[in-house]
Formats: C-alpha cells, structure tokens, sequence
C-alpha cells in the first residue's frame, strides 16, 4: 500500500486597509495566523513573506487584496493594485513580489470575491448556486458567486460605488468617496460615519440616530442589488456589519423598499466572522496548486 499523501498546505494573504492577515492551513479548523498593520508595501511585504518563507514547503499562494486590482491575465500589470486611494500601494506589483520571493503559484482575486468563496465553500451559503457577498467596512465592496465561480470578465464590479438617493435635508454630510463624492461608500463606509459623527463608529451606541441612518442607505444599495441580480442570498459582512443591531433595521427597509414586487433574499451575516478574507485566500491558492508542486 503507498504512504498516505500529507494534506498539502496552503499559504493566504488577506489584503486589507488597515491589517494584512496571513494564514496557512488548508481549512477554517487548521490555521496558523499572523497580523500585520498594513504600512508602505517595503514595510509590509518583508514580514509577509518573513511568514510564509518559515512555514514552507507550501502548495500554493492566495491573495485576496483590496483593490482596484488588475485580474485580466493578459494585462502586463495583471497582479497590480492600480488606482487605489492608498497612495504608497498605487501601481504595486502584487504578484509579482510574492511569487519572486516565494517561487510558488500564486492565486489573485479581490478580498470580496475571497471572502465569498469561502462562504460558499465552508460557511453561509454552501449548496447556494447564486449569492452576494457584502463588506461593510473602511469600504463597500460586493462580489457575485454563480456556481462557486466570482461573476465578472476582465474588470471586476465596484458595486460599493453606485449612487443611492441623498436627502441633504435629513444628512448634510456631503459624501467622502475620493472618486464620487456621495456614492454609497461615500455615504454609508466606517469613515463616513466617523467624519459625519466626528466619533469612530466602534464607539456609537446602538440606540444612536446613526444606525438607521446607516441601514437606510444599506436598504438601497441591497435593494438595488437585488433588483438587479437577483441572488438566492445576501451575506453582509466586514467592521460595520459586526453591529448585528443593523440586520433587523436591514431587513424591514429592504422589505419595505422592494413592496412585495421580487421576494427578499436572506440578509445574513458571514459564518465564518472575521476569517472569511483569508480563508478565501486559501481557497484560491488551493484551486491554483499544481499537483506536482503538492509535497
Ligand atoms: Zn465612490
């Protein structure tokens, strides 16, 4: 009888704006993790790769990084953070470090689409053929999954940009969006509601006007959504989305908005909190592991 093959293990690189959360493992009950401020790339990358280069052998890389990010292969930037607001990370060849440095496959895709997939994989919505993943956090992004696949061609979506009704009347706050000033980010992000409030949202009580406020908004990029997509669910997640005094105000509003016309899909949150974004990063280094480089 041949030796058992060891599971291969896999490393995951989770993007965000304001930490980078790394993980190897190969499922949510196997992972080592570490977490560093996300900094310049020369400040960051180093300990990233620091953290992976003691934990091979691994099968493949995932990264699952804020964005915009360039993921059309034929692109000679394919693999960049391109355009983004975060100034020291525009034009940052993403790929190209790690796999440079660490010369194993790497997997490329947006944290939303990442986080999604795990999701769909291990958490709220296995056996969904068609579903939106949300985060709510220091920005509103979504991701479509259609049969475990993210929906989009070359470009992916910005669904966290598209423009809702603003009721000056109601909030004057004028939008903070570099890009669109009063777009959904601009409205309904963590760091609107700290520059409207002039207080972080972690430390607003949930009886404060805010969170009505902030689930009106949501209600109509969800309405939208649905209007448009019509997914089988919706999972909202990310830093302002753990309030889960917001899901309640959510739903109604979505329910009142759409009147009966198309059914509301469930509003729910991620099953697995706060490690979607690497486990989906470790999903992706799995579906790119070559079989000859598994050890
Ligand atoms: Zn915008």
């Amino acid at each position: 009888m041949p030796p058992l093959q060891p599971v291969p293990r896999f490393g995951g690189i989770e993007a965000g704006g304001t930490k980078f959360v790394c993980a190897t493992g190969s499922h949510p009950g196997d992972l080592d993790l570490a977490e560093f401020p996300t900094h310049t790339p020369e400040a960051t990358i180093p300990r990233v790769i620091g953290f992976f280069e003691a934990r091979q052998p691994l099968a493949a890389i995932g990264i699952a990084s804020f964005g915009p990010i360039e993921l059309d292969p034929a692109s000679p930037r394919f693999g960049y953070i391109t355009n983004t607001p975060k100034l020291a990370w525009q034009d940052f060849d993403f790929v190209g470090a790690i796999k440079r440095a660490l010369d194993l496959p790497v997997a490329f895709d947006t944290d939303v689409n990442a986080a999604a997939l795990a999701e769909h994989r291990w958490g709220a919505a296995q056996h969904k053929e068609f579903f939106l993943y949300v985060t709510v956090g220091t920005g509103i992004g979504a991701g479509a999954i259609l049969d475990g696949r993210p929906l989009r061609s070359k470009l992916h979506p910005e669904m966290g940009h598209i423009r809702v009704p603003h009721d000056l009347a109601r909030d004057p706050f004028p939008g903070n969006c570099p890009y669109h000033g009063d777009c959904l980010e601009g409205l309904a992000a963590a760091p609107a509601l700290q520059a409207r409030f002039s207080i972080s949202p972690d430390l607003l009580p949930p009886d404060h006007p805010a969170w009505d406020l902030e689930a009106q908004y949501l209600s109509l990029g969800v309405a939208n959504w649905i209007c448009t997509l019509a997914p089988q669910q919706i999972i909202l997640g990310g830093g302002i989305m753990s309030r889960l005094e917001l899901f309640p105000l959510l739903r109604s509003k979505v329910a009142a908005l759409l009147n009966n016309y198309v059914a509301t899909p469930k509003l729910v949150p991620p099953a697995l909190g706060s490690r979607s974004g690497v486990l989906g990063a470790i999903a992706l280094a799995d579906a790119v592991a070559q079989p000859a480089t598994i050890r």
